[in-house]
């Protein structure tokens, strides 16, 4: 068999994949992308990112509703159709991979839709549905992902205990459901399904949820879940799971004590794994560790010179848009320019009813390693804008370097925080300072006045909260 020849081959079609992949073509490369999926996109957009949003706007609209009584707007319970509600997640899934396969067509991107397998340095084999198809190339770059996590123990191979992979399908209701781990994944399909009706204990290894999160940002979510959902259990770990009969027996170790209950359905949200496996490593030089996480240096480079690495598989925080930057580092480094993940800020977004967000350094980040902050906030009960759509359970703040005043960190929680925390990211990278935060006029009336109402909390001369002068 004849292979192909490319300048670049990219592996995974997911938002650190397809990222690279078309900005290697914008720049002039020939590029093959090899992805097994039918669908470009990988987990984020076809089961993670995107469906869980959809998901969690579907649960808002209802909450929303739930909640207006109070405004003198009554409605009545909504009634819920898993098919159609499936259907509608199901058809921007659509449109979206759908965009990105357009894009690649039209950026001269040639698809590959198969397995990929390393055989040396400079050549993979694609295992397509069609057959095998060689690729040599001057780079490759690695962009294949992360799984959830499923600890043998968990593993059953009982349907009933299922991952976000299963419970993003929603296939139906459960009437009780037990999420193990109080993540990312955990508070957001635990708001999921608890809006939609199940009954949800969720359990924590540790004493917090949000682990990542300053406590203080963590706290209305933990105030949220107090609310919606049956139990949370911090300092609480899963000791065993058997099936029994329809439902699942757990037994829990609750602070030395032994507990069982049964559920009808498990959700197992405890961290991600890297894909490691099958991919021919070994067949290159490039290295790994225990977990399977490839190393790379800061400009995306594995141990084998002609191939690169980015995203989940390279550990750190597993995001799609630290792939995505990963993305364009690669890409620029093989083009000869001279770019390093340093400095990177990136964000991080919790999308919880309300959602936290927070980017650069963060209050407890700052504690541990004895970085001398000062923490200016300013709460959302004192912003219009949060009190006209009932709203005021937020708190935005800044970390500040005392010194030169500049912006270190901003962590927000609230209603929309995911969006208002660009902001942050954009006066972190910028190297701006509290007073240009405060000196730049935001709209009123508007969330975004939390950031420079926080700035001006500062200096002492918030318009809107009374700073007590020490
Ligand atoms: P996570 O690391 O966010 O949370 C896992 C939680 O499970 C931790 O708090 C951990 O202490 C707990 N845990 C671990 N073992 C446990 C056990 N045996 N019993 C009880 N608790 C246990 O992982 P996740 O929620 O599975 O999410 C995986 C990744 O996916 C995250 O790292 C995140 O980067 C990504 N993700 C991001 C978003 C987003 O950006 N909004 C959403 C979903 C997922």
């Amino acid at each position: 068999m004849e292979p192909t020849k490319t300048d670049i081959v990219v592996l995974g079609g997911g938002p650190g994949g397809y990222a690279a992949a078309f900005y290697a073509a914008d720049l002039g490369k020939r590029v093959i992308l090899v992805e097994k999926d039918p669908r470009l996109g990988g987990v984020c957009l076809n089961r993670g990112c995107i469906p869980s949003k959809a998901l969690l706007y579907a649960a808002h609209t209802m909450s929303a509703a739930r909640e207006s009584a109070h405004r003198g707007i009554t409605f009545t319970e909504p009634a819920i159709d898993t098919t159609k509600l499936r259907a509608w997640k199901e058809s921007i899934l659509t449109r979206l991979s759908g965009g990105i396969a357009q894009l690649a067509k039209m950026r001269g991107v040639q698809v590959i839709q198969g397995r990929g397998y390393f055989e040396e340095s400079r050549m993979l084999r694609a295992e397509t549905p069609q057959g095998q198809q060689l690729l040599t190339y001057d780079q490759a770059i690695i962009a294949v992902g992360s799984k959830s996590a499923m600890p043998k123990a968990f593993d059953l191979g009982n349907p009933r205990i299922v991952t976000s992979r299963e419970a993003l399908e929603v296939e139906d209701v459960p009437e009780s459901l037990l999420v193990i781990g109080g993540g990312y994944i955990g508070m957001e399909l635990g708001t999921v399904y608890a809006t939609l009706g199940s009954k949800v204990v969720l359990v924590e290894a540790l004493d917090t949820i949000l682990a990542g999160a300053d406590p203080d940002l963590a706290r209305p979510i933990a105030a949220y879940a107090k609310k919606a959902f049956k139990e949370t259990r911090l300092k609480t770990k899963v000791a065993k799971m058997a099936t029994s009969g329809r439902q699942i027996k757990v037994e829990f170790d609750l602070d030395g004590q032994k507990k069982e209950e049964l559920y009808d359905r498990v959700l197992v949200a405890v961290g991600r794994a890297p894909n490691a496996e099958n991919l021919g490593l070994e067949n290159t030089r490039v290295s790994f560790d225990d977990r399977g996480f490839i190393h790379v240096n800061q400009k995306q480079q594995t141990t084998d010179p002609a191939i690169y690495a980015i995203g989940d598989i390279v550990g750190g925080v597993l995001l799609a848009h630290k792939a995505a930057k990963e993305a364009r580092i690669a890409v620029e480094v093989i083009v000869g320019e001279d770019s390093a993940f340093v400095n990177v800020t990136i964000p991080a977004v919790v999308f919880t009813d309300p959602e936290v967000a927070w980017c650069g350094l963060t209050e407890a980040e700052a504690r541990a390693k004895g970085i001398e902050v000062k923490v200016a906030k300013f709460p959302w009960a004192a912003s219009g804008r949060a009190l006209s759509f009932d709203r005021p359970d937020g708190l935005t703040k800044l970390i500040i370097e005392p010194d030169t005043e500049r912006v270190l960190g901003v962590g927000i929680v609230g209603v929309g925080a995911g969006e208002l925390i660009s902001e942050g990211v954009l006066a972190v990278e910028m190297g701006a300072t509290a007073k240009d935060l405060s000196l730049a006029v935001h709209p009123h009336p508007t969330l975004s006045e939390t950031l420079m109402e926080a700035a001006e909390a500062f200096y002492g001369h918030a318009t809107h909260t009374l700073v007590r002068k020490k």
